[in-house]
């Protein structure tokens, strides 16, 4: 799958609203970098040895290429001298993993082939070299190798005695051979009219700060014209010898996996006219669900003749079902369209022009709002999900880029010594085991409440028993409060009506927001409100606003607690079910605190005003009033012998 063909639009994160941290991981990962190509010659035969280097400001320091052992030119390029030691080693390099032969802790060895190639910038001969850590799946298969820029060349050269001329040093570099690789800005030497530049190395232009100019100790008012590494490529291009690249670290993907768990691949292998796709009308291709799993070490689909024999839909010849099943990111990648309509066209005889879902639904549906899901997702499912969504776009199957809008990571839940639960430290917290014992709408309070849901955190067992009291304070406030004597006052109802206003704005707004912590919270805050109510002010209890307080607090409850909503639902007399019930509004009038203007004086002097809630304390009230500009210019440098605050009225600040 050509995934690699979307690389440069799978790094705009203009359409998406997903964490900074995947977009850098997704980066990283499609590894986008900036160089060259260029085109060394080998002396015999003639032969273009394109390479791709992201410093082609250090082309004067490349003193030798390495090859892949796979390079299809190694055979011929080999001198009869060489011959013996050369084969010896492409038979050992055949032998390793990539990974062995990638990995860093690895000595590096190689070979000399007895040939040459011609560098372009400057015309030396320099040997060509193979080396079992440049792969042939990577870039061309050959490397030029620039000792005192890179760190593995460095030590290739030394082992091997080849030279190490210095092409880009620090700018106090005393003239003395390397010890080490310099991969860093600097400045360019022995590189013929480039001597002399200051080169950003591995920096692009755009980036160049000065703050980085001063590190490494270089001018920071550099451009194109006056920074090596572009000078170079343009110089490269201007020669004919090279011109700017771009490669992406990235690499296609392969989806055919040996194994049975995975969506058959629709496609079977006929002796005459060889792969043919499974027709149509065939689709979808099942697993057969009796295979027998034996210790062969090979997929079962294998030895299973119903699955694997068929007949080719092309010339009637019996041919061979493909066994090989796809990576399971393969159905990942769409679920969501998949899902959205799962029995689309059941049963029905599917042609090319299908689409996996019926278009009104996905006219309405898509693309995906809201997603959740781990970070450890960032590169492989929410990279490939993308390169489909891309795809399908390309196809006409979707009219948008990119496959979910937004994106949450949650956290994970620590056991209670902060370490991530795991059977081996036995600190294991059983979900059932909490739910037997305090109930599931408890338990999931207690992970709302408990947490913050993008960061996790430690479990705490005493944590659950402040949500258990307050579901039980829930419970108790709503079928447990007798009615008082007498009419409630105005002030009492328009109280109760904000307290319920503003309980609905925080909880909505809490859920939008995923800060299901707070939204516990602010439960809690209108229950303790509606206890206090009932306590101290029990002529509201039995009003029809008293029952329209409750009936919010229900409602406001069920996302979060759906058992206990419901039940309690039923208990006010409410029709099934809570849950189907338009989400409350609130009103943002009814939601606003009482504000009341005081005058601040200063040594009995007015100086300023202040809005302040109706019930503002006097702490509150006198820090307030100290806090103004236009009273801290009259109590600057003096002393605050006394602070009066008359309720609703004044603040008065006495100074010295
Ligand atoms: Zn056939």
């Amino acid at each position: 799958f050509k995934i690699t063909a979307y690389a440069e639009e799978l790094l705009d994160y203009s359409k998406l609203n997903w964490p900074e941290r995947v977009h850098a991981m997704q980066k990283n990962w499609i590894g986008r970098s900036e160089g060259a190509e260029v085109v060394f010659t080998t002396e015999k035969g003639g032969h273009a040895l394109p390479v791709f280097t992201t410093r082609p400001d250090t082309l004067w320091g490349a003193t030798f290429m390495v090859m892949a052992p796979e390079h299809p030119l190694v055979d011929e390029l080999t001198s009869p001298e060489q011959r013996a030691e050369v084969d010896a080693y492409v038979e050992q390099a055949t032998r390793q993993t990539e990974i062995d032969r990638l990995s860093t802790e690895k000595e590096k060895t190689g070979v000399f082939t007895g040939a040459y190639a011609i560098n372009p910038v400057n015309q030396e001969r320099i040997p060509i070299w193979i080396a079992d850590y440049v792969l042939m799946t990577y870039g061309t298969g050959a490397i030029m190798a620039v000792p005192c820029g890179d760190e593995r060349d460095f030590e290739f050269a030394q082992k091997y005695n080849l030279p190490i001329p210095v092409v880009v040093a620090p700018p106090d570099w005393d003239g003395q051979p390397f010890e080490e690789a310099y991969a860093a800005p600097g400045i360019m030497h022995n590189s013929g009219p480039f001597s002399g530049m200051v080169t950003i190395g591995k920096y692009n232009l755009e980036d160049w700060t000065p703050e980085l100019a001063a590190e490494y100790g270089l001018p920071a008012d550099l451009t194109p014209q006056t920074e090596g590494r572009t000078a170079v490529t343009r110089w490269l291009e201007e020669q004919g010898i090279g011109k700017g690249a771009i490669t992406y670290r990235l690499r296609d993907w392969l989806i055919s996996r040996q194994r049975y768990w995975g969506c058959p691949i629709p496609m079977m292998n006929c002796p005459t006219c060889g792969i043919v796709p499974v027709p149509y009308e065939d689709l979808p291709v099942e697993l057969p669900e009796d295979v027998e799993f034996m210790p062969t070490g090979e997929s079962p689909l294998k030895f299973h003749e119903g699955f694997k024999k068929v007949t080719c839909p092309q010339c009637g010849a019996i041919a061979e079902r493909e066994t090989d099943t796809m990576d399971t990111f393969m159905c990942s990648s769409w679920y969501q369209y998949a899902y959205m309509d799962p029995h689309w066209k059941d049963g029905q005889t599917l042609s090319a022009d299908d689409i996996p879902y019926n278009p009104d639904e996905g006219n309405y549906w898509l693309p995906v709002d809201q997603y959740t899901g781990g970070i450890e997702h960032a590169t492989m499912h929410l990279l490939y999900t993308r390169f489909f969504t891309k795809a399908m776009r390309d196809m006409g199957v979707v009219n948008f880029d990119e496959p979910m809008n937004n994106l949450f990571n949650q956290g994970i839940i620590l056991g209670e010594d902060r370490e991530k639960m795991s059977k081996s430290r036995g600190n294991v917290i059983a979900p059932d085991d909490l739910v037997q014992e305090h109930g599931a709408d408890t338990v999931r309070g207690y992970l709302m409440f408990g947490f913050r849901w993008d960061q996790g955190g430690p479990w705490d067992s005493h944590g659950i028993l402040g949500v258990e009291r307050f579901l039980e304070k829930v419970w108790d406030v709503v079928t447990n409060s007798p009615a008082g004597q007498g009419q409630p006052t105005a002030a009492q109802i328009r109280e109760l009506k904000r307290k319920q206003h503003q309980a609905i704005r925080r909880v909505t707004k809490d859920i939008e927001d995923f800060t299901f912590n707070t939204m516990v919270a602010g439960l809690m805050e209108y229950t303790n409100a509606l206890v206090d109510f009932r306590n101290k002010a029990g002529a509201l209890v039995g009003t029809a606003d008293w029952a329209e307080a409750i009936r919010t607090l229900v409602l406001l409850l069920a996302p979060g607690f759906p058992h206990l909503a419901e039940e309690l639902w039923a208990r006010i007399g409410q029709p099934y079910s809570v849950h189907q019930q338009s989400w409350p509004a609130w009103d943002e009038e009814l939601a606003k605190e009482d504000v009341i203007e005081i005058a601040v004086q200063v040594n009995g002097k007015v100086r300023d005003k202040l809005e302040l809630p109706a019930d503002v304390d006097a702490d509150t009230a006198k820090a307030r009033a100290q806090a103004l500009d236009g009273v801290t210019k009259y109590t600057a440098g003096k002393q605050v012998v006394k602070v009066i605050y008359v309720p609703g009225r004044l603040v008065n600040i006495v100074v010295r």
